[in-house]
């Protein structure tokens, strides 16, 4: 079905030839990178749909190079999957803080990886042309950069559409505070993590006058979820 792109960065040839061995067989468009410096090649030569970033690389860390990607502006829309090794485990956390759409362990099988891997591109928005994503009553419209109701444009101030952008690609998950800022605000500006809570009480109180409050639900001690489950 796919045609989709991926860029795989891993240094170790036996993986990465067995990850894109696996990805080509299921459809995929593979290219390769080594390093940091020959993914940046292939990312301006032209751009994937997804990036594979292995945690270790020879001259900069996958957890740098993710960073970096989702700093810059061109890229920052860009679904990153880290991979990570099982000592690494205790790193994921860091792993996501950077901005990772999501991580996969070694050993992995190609199976799980490509099923991880296409769960990310539906969330990001990318397995089709249309850039509006749905969720309950609300309506996300990427290229507008507008969100509706029934045709009703809900009233958000730019940070609180960021948000709520976010949280309708990445519904029914749990984000500390910290990795909020960090995908909101890339990282590199000094925000204090109460800001947060400012900001989700002026999106809450927009969402209100159409009974969708609710769906920004407080999980104690843990941050944020976005859910249409009840809470
Ligand atoms: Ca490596």
């Amino acid at each position: 079905m796919t045609g989709k792109r991926i860029l795989i960065v891993e240094d170790e040839p036996a993986i990465r030839q067995m990850i894109a061995f696996g990805l080509r067989r299921a459809g995929f468009e593979v290219r390769e990178a080594v390093d940091y410096r020959e993914a940046r090649a292939a990312l301006a030569d032209q751009r994937p749909d997804l990036v594979l970033v292995d945690w270790m690389l020879p001259d900069m860390s996958g957890l740098e190079l993710t960073r970096t990607l989702k700093r810059e502006r061109e890229t920052r829309e860009l679904p990153v999957i880290m991979l990570t090794a099982r000592a690494e485990e205790g790193d994921k956390v860091n792993g996501l803080e950077s901005g990772a759409d999501d991580y996969v362990t070694k050993p992995f099988s190609p199976r799980e990886l490509i099923a991880r891997i296409n769960a990310v591109l539906r969330r990001s928005g990318a397995s089709g042309l249309d850039h509006v994503v749905e969720f309950e009553a609300l309506k996300l419209d990427q290229q507008g950069q507008r969100i509706t109701v029934e045709g009703q444009t809900v009233p958000l101030g730019p940070t609180e559409y960021r948000m709520l952008e976010f949280f309708m690609t990445h519904p029914e998950r749990v984000f500390s505070r910290d990795q909020l800022l960090d995908r909101l605000w890339g990282g590199n500006v000094y925000v204090e993590e109460r800001t947060i809570d400012v900001h989700v009480r002026r999106l809450r109180k927009s969402l209100e006058k159409f009974g969708l409050d609710r769906l920004v639900q407080t999980v104690r001690g843990s941050g944020y979820r976005f859910s249409a489950k009840a809470e």
